[in-house]
């Protein structure tokens, strides 16, 4: 039986980001792909995000030149009623904020599947790494309750010193190795419907942008390519769910806003797929002795909107690192693979999990839920009449009196949103950076009687004592560019 450094289950993105990291560090290593070639059984397309210019430029410069790509340089968000009426239109601002983060400011890019895959394989081989596809991995070999290798469907075994498992959503060498069964909690089915459209068109109608439907549906996405586009929908996986995937997408589908969208793109529907996507609250344990879990298989994807490609090329990147770390030292036990989670957690990665908790809550209480979403609509539209143009554009009656009336519906519909707020929205002030919250107690300070002369030290500590919840925020010895610790928090009172 021959013998590699590294096996790495699964040819996605970060698997394949995996395998390059670790032929890179002069690893013996070999990957497998279920499909004929990487990309062919993923879902038809993602969008990538600025991070990915912070993090690998030089890839995503390669990336740009790819033949379906298509420049995102906004969100355009659209809001339609119960009745599937278009109501209002928005986007994403490109603040100078956005412009100058980076280069390249806001800009993101929408690739389809079958170029993003195998381009990122390509990487891994030319690096040095042998790709098998059309090949399923079937099971994990075991020696002393440690991973010691693969099993293929066709019988044949793979012996390594670590296994790198990037085997997606339903990862079968998470299963046999008994790290779980399923998913305990959140993982979601995304049914997704691709349309190949008039290219010309797309460029006239779309411009660079990711397009994004919220109504009485669940989270409903539409991301353009340069040629074609596709929707997709998405719902936890519960089990009283009685939606059948299909229906999600005809929804969306029989809007009168979006048929036109499809005529003037003359799109013609090409693809439906669904997939599984892991959407937790904070990803369950990822190695064990010999074998470290990536990606989906690991249950990385965002928690608060299930981007996952970054996810997965960073988790498979640290995973690679800490495989050639732990074989240099001649350990791949249980005890010296925790070092990956310890890697993954002190870096973005981690970051990304801070709120997890209050994430999934605060998105299946909104989109996931289409009755609640379909009053919040209504009470977004309000408060969009508020805003400066929309009184120059309210004729119904004298400005300021159309002013007062919208301000006033808003309020009576307000009191049934405290309770969501206070469950949902209010968890999340802990996020808010400590010297954020001390600049805005600070622009409030002029405003109060008698407090106005303390010095900015007493009125703080008038305040810490005062506001059990404002406390933490106001204590020097947290992280001023940082959330407030939870058991901090917590212990404090919110
Ligand atoms: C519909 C949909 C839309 C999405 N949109 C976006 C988006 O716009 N942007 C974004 O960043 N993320 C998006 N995501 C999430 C993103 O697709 C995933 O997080 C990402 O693909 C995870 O990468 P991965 O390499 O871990 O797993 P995968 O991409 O799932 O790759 C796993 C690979 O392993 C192979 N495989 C599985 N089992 C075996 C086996 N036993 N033997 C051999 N091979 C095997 C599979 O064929 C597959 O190629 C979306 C997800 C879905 C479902």
């Amino acid at each position: 039986m021959e013998k590699w450094d590294v096996v790495v289950v699964g040819g996605g993105p970060g698997g394949s980001y995996a395998a390059k990291t670790a032929a890179d560090a002069g690893l013996k290593t070999i990957f497998f792909e279920r499909g004929r070639k990487p990309g062919d059984k993923n879902s038809s397309g993602c969008g990538l995000g600025q991070r990915w210019w912070r993090d690998y430029p030089e890839l995503m410069e390669e990336l740009q030149h790819l033949p379906s790509v298509r420049k995102v340089e906004m969100v355009v968000i659209k809001l339609v009623d119960e009745h599937g009426r278009l109501r209002y239109t928005s986007g994403t601002t490109g603040s100078d904020l956005c412009a100058n983060r980076w280069p390249h400011g806001m800009d993101g890019i929408s690739i389809y599947r079958r170029d993003l895959d195998p381009y990122l394989a390509n990487l891994a081989t030319s690096a040095g790494a042998e790709l098998r596809t059309s090949t399923l991995v079937s099971d994990v070999i075991m020696d002393n309750g440690q991973v010691k290798g693969v099993k293929t469907e066709n019988g044949e075994s793979f012996q390594a010193d670590v296994v790198i498992a990037a085997d997606g959503a339903m990862s079968t060498m998470a299963k046999k190795s008994g790290m779980r069964k399923r998913w305990a909690g959140g993982c979601t089915l995304v049914p997704q419907l691709d349309f190949s459209c008039n290219e010309e068109r797309m460029d006239e109608v779309i411009g660079n942008a990711e397009w994004c439907w919220f109504g009485s549906l669940f989270g409903t996405y539409q991301v353009n390519f340069r040629d074609g586009m596709h929707i997709g929908a998405g719902q936890w996986l519960r089990d009283d769910w009685s939606e059948k995937p299909l229906d999600m997408i005809k929804k969306l589908v029989s809007y009168p806003a979006f048929q036109s969208t499809l005529k003037v793109l003359e799109a013609k529907p090409r693809e439906y797929q669904a997939h599984m996507l892991p959407w937790v609250e904070y990803p369950p344990k990822t190695y064990t002795g010999g074998m470290m879990l990536i990606g989906d298989a690991a249950g990385f994807p965002c928690p608060l909107e299930a981007e996952g490609i970054w996810h997965a090329i960073t988790s498979g990147k640290i995973a690679a690192e800490t495989a050639a770390w732990a074989i240099s030292k001649g350990d791949a036990s249980e005890k010296a693979l925790a070092e990956y989670e310890r890697r993954w957690q002190a870096g973005d990665l981690g970051k990304e999990f801070e709120f997890g908790k209050e994430y999934t809550k605060l998105w299946s209480a909104s989109a996931f839920d289409p009755s609640a979403m379909e009053k919040q609509i209504q009470l977004l539209l309000e408060f969009s009449m508020l805003h400066p143009f929309s009184i120059v554009f309210d004729w119904g009656d004298a400005h300021m009196d159309c002013f007062n009336q919208h301000l006033e519906h808003i309020m009576d519909l307000a009191p049934e949103f405290g309770d969501f707020g206070k469950e949902y929205v209010a968890p999340l002030a802990r996020g808010i950076w400590p010297k954020n919250m001390k600049r805005i107690l600070l622009n409030v300070k002029p405003r109060i009687p008698g407090v106005r002369r303390l010095s900015d030290q007493n009125y703080f500590k008038l305040i810490a004592k005062l506001s059990k919840g404002l406390a933490p925020f106001l204590d020097p010895n947290i992280k001023q560019d940082a959330a407030v610790p939870r058991d901090v928090y917590e212990r404090r009172g919110k």
